[in-house]
């Protein structure tokens, strides 16, 4: 199948393509066409997942698919963001028919389900790499940076970290998980959910927002940083949720979530005469509000433990889940 047959099988037509959403002129051309809102701004974000490096070898190709894509959405989903169209570059080692079916219908499901529109892209032979730029849009200004936490302001994540950690510890054979906890950890890891309505929704509450992609601790630390102020963090809001296997440690647990990564959930900070009001007027559909500390004056991240000991965070911590 060559290149131009491979494009119009697996990524032209779509069902995503039924979203008009500003397109003007999509795939087929030498660029795309797109219009935007006058009293919009746009947001743009890239990320690169390359095989063996972000994934398996083995990985599901739809959960590859699924992955590209949500990554990136969930960038868009952290400046509190509507994503409107992306472009796809792929580099293949072959042109597999079976695989870019599977690939393209989990990346296309996802687009689908948000209504973001593949508007183009770059398809070329070499090692599987993965390559998608979303285009997001907020009305002017509202963009939700990581610069805007003050001291006072409550922190929250939207439900729990270190679930796709323990999922990917599981997979490379350094856990041994229940059932249930398997399915749970891996569909957390293969099929990570951008959460697109969450992040828009926060416009008007949140002072500053991340996306949790490298673990708690390395992207609370950039909102630390930007804002120049510290948090103090309680331990047991980081751990209060129930693995169904028996042998996990409140300490393992607290780990996967400092410096596991791979969650994307959204980490943001409001203003204390706020977090009532956002409390109350939080969507059932979302998922739980978890308030985890709160920022204070200083530098650095400070963990509060359950008999209210003090611990600074070791800033170079031993990793379980890093090879
Ligand atoms: P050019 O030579 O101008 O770069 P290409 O042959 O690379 O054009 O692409 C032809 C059209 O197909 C363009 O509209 C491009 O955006 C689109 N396209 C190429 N690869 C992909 C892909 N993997 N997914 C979506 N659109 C693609
Ligand atoms: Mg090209």
């Amino acid at each position: 199948m060559d290149e131009f047959s491979l494009i119009q099988r697996f990524f032209s037509a779509s069902d995503v393509n039924e979203h008009k959403n500003g397109v003007i002129l999509g795939i087929g051309d030498d660029a795309a066409i797109l219009k935007a809102a006058k009293d919009e701004e746009l947001l743009i974000t890239t990320d690169t997942l390359i095989s063996a490096v972000h994934f398996p070898q083995d990985t599901d190709p739809a959960a590859i698919g699924h992955k590209s894509l949500a990554v990136n959405l969930s960038d868009i989903a952290a400046m509190g963001g509507q994503a409107r169209w992306f472009t796809l570059a792929l580099s293949l080692p072959e042109s597999n028919e079976a695989w870019l079916k599977s690939f393209s219908e989990g990346l296309l499901a996802l687009a689908k389900l948000f209504k973001v529109r593949l508007v183009g892209g770059d398809t070329t032979r070499g090692p599987l790499s993965i390559t998608i730029t979303v285009l997001g849009s907020v009305p002017e200004g509202t963009a939700i940076r990581r610069s805007g936490a003050r001291p006072g302001d409550v922190i929250f994540t939207t439900g729990y970290a270190g679930m796709a950690a323990l999922g990917l510890a599981a997979v490379k054979g350094f856990l041994s998980l229940s059932d249930a906890d398997q399915s749970t950890f891996q569909n957390k890891l293969d099929y990570p959910q951008p959460r697109l309505l969450e992040g828009q929704f926060l416009r008007g509450y949140a002072t500053s927002m991340i996306d949790i992609s490298d673990g708690l601790a390395a992207d609370l630390g950039h909102i630390l940083d930007a804002s120049g102020c510290g948090a103090l963090i309680d331990s047991e809001r980081l751990t209060n949720w129930q693995p169904a296997t028996p042998a996990f440690s409140n300490k393992m647990i607290l780990e996967a979530a400092l410096y596991g990564g791979d969650d994307y959930e959204l980490l943001f900070t409001v203003p204390a005469d706020k977090s009532l009001l956002l409390e109350n007027n939080w969507q059932q559909q979302f998922p739980a509000l978890n308030r985890i500390g709160e920022i204070t004056q200083g530098a650095g991240l400070i963990m509060r433990e359950t008999r209210g000991k003090l611990m600074k965070k070791p800033t170079t911590g031993y990793n379980h889940f890093c090879d």
